[in-house]
């Protein structure tokens, strides 16, 4: 572990060496999805980040445990402790139980997760599993005088606290500006920071999913689900937490809240938050309506590995804007790049210093606060690099581990496509040509190269992820 990994820690408001708990070891949550619906690209963005985090972390020698939960109950429509539950609202919708809802978007979430290279964590808890550790955790809370019962339903008292607005000095006023709903004052509620640990009473007669409790028939918070699953896996001790930025308020906020009041110790170091994707009319969100999932733009031509490209360019600590335009020269670059490795030739003597070297600056740009554009880079850098080409295959390989973008899956050239190397590397040599023809606006010149090509028997097609070529 040469290189010290550093990244931005919104509990300290600062990026920091990261130093866990246990040596080489580290203990990681990371907020699962609710699974009302299909998870848009935005909440994909996510995934993506905390992943390449994942294995960031794996490549420099951590032992990483990674738990993440599934969000079946108990998420309400808005960021407050009012609104409708999702998975109930989902069900209606789609006229179906809250159980098939979950089960149906729990499977389509892992498959996007397959097809965005996203490993799935050690631990997948659903939120529904654990009645029992949430009961236990409201008792005792409810024991050590954090909590009480009002109007049928059990909150958590923030004035119990020394400090409960942990990740910012902002008031309560600002930080509720981010929450998507109106907020209805709950005449329950002692303070109004204060937040429900489990419902008897909800709004809504139909609520499906029902538990027993020492309170009443009722089902719990959303906040509870995550600090518990996480401490049923990993103990009373984590290292990171991971989430989207809008989490951070109320959702963390409120998990440190009760977790530390449960504990009586600090109980996270690092909490990791990764920024929103954004289309041109503000955050991309489930709500909405209309959303982009893996399935639009698998529709549209695109595949799933030039999204998690486009997300690896930009930097999880700023908001990233969606176009298609980006999109297609994402995708003409991830062919040119799997294209130029595949034409390596493998076999052959690795060079182990140049192989060293180009590790280390890999390893470098990953462990400076997450600079995956600049890891990338720095895959560029080592292919035009003078080295064998096995040792190129070689570095291409091991980077893999961590964008995991396919980038040596492609069979090399000639075997794939029928045509021998020779004539491959002619029609790219042509394809260039021809590009370069065509912006400077020659489009005669143009033409006689796809003409030429033609009657050599190879067929250019343009498409928006660039141009391809087939034997004709
Ligand atoms: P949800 O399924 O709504 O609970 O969201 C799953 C994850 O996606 C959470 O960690 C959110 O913070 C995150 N998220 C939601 N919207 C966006 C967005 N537009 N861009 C990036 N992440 C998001
Ligand atoms: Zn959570």
């Amino acid at each position: 572990m040469e290189n010290k990994l550093h990244f931005y820690n919104t509990l300290t408001r600062k990026v920091e060496q990261f130093i866990p708990n246990q040596e080489g070891k580290v203990a990681m949550y990371t907020c699962g999805p609710t699974v009302y619906h299909f998870a848009h690209i935005g909440n994909l963005r996510c995934y993506i980040m905390e992943d390449l985090l994942e294995k960031t972390l794996r490549y420099i020698g951590y032992d990483v445990k990674r738990v993440m939960n599934i969000t079946d109950v108990g998420h309400l429509s808005g960021d407050t402790d009012t609104g409708e539950d999702k998975m109930v609202a989902g069900a209606k919708r789609e006229h179906k139980t809250v159980m098939e809802i979950a089960r149906f978007y729990t499977d389509a979430f892992f498959d996007d997760c397959r097809k965005l290279g996203i490993k799935i964590p050690d631990v997948v808890e659903p939120a529904t599993n654990c009645i029992s550790d949430f009961i236990r955790v409201i008792r005792e809370l409810l024991d050590k005088g954090y909590a009480y019962e009002s109007g049928g339903n059990v909150y958590f008292d923030t004035s119990k606290l020394k400090e409960y607005y942990v990740f910012s000095s902002q008031s309560e006023k600002e930080l509720l500006v981010g929450v998507r709903d109106d907020v209805e004052e709950d005449v329950n509620k002692r303070n109004k920071s204060d937040f429900v640990l489990w419902f008897t009473k909800s709004k809504f007669e139909d609520q499906e999913l029902k538990w027993e409790s020492p309170w009443g028939m009722g089902y719990p918070g959303w906040h509870i689900e995550c600090s518990c699953i996480s401490m049923k896996h990993l103990g009373e001790y984590m290292d990171i937490h991971c989430g989207g930025v809008d989490n951070i308020f109320p959702h963390h906020t409120n998990e440190i809240a009760q977790s530390e009041a449960y504990l009586g110790h600090k109980w996270c170091n690092y909490w990791f938050h990764v920024h929103h994707l954004n289309d041109r009319s503000g955050k991309m969100s489930k709500s909405k309506g209309g959303i982009l999932t893996v399935g639009t733009l698998e529709e549209k031509g695109y595949d799933p590995m030039v999204y998690r490209l486009f997300c690896l360019q930009s930097h999880y600590r700023k908001p990233l804007e969606f176009s298609y335009e980006i999109l297609d020269n994402m995708g003409a670059a991830y062919e040119k790049l799997v294209k130029r490795i595949a034409s390596l030739e493998r076999e052959g003597e690795i060079q182990k210093e140049k192989f060293d070297e180009y590790r280390a600056r890999f390893e470098a740009a990953l462990c400076d606060d997450l600079n995956s554009s600049m890891a990338i880079t720095v895959l560029y850098d080592m292919l035009k690099a003078d080295m064998s080409d096995a040792t190129k295959f070689a570095l291409a390989e091991s980077f893999d581990q961590v964008l995991s973008l396919k980038l040596t899956e492609a069979r090399p050239a000639g075997e794939e496509s029928g045509v021998d190397q020779e004539l491959e590397r002619y029609i790219l040599e042509k394809i260039e040509e021809r590009k370069a023809a065509k912006k400077e606006k020659d489009f005669a010149r143009a033409d006689a190269i796809r003409n030429e090509l033609l009657e050599r028997g190879i067929l250019l097609e343009d498409t928006r992820e660039g141009v391809k070529w087939k034997k004709a």
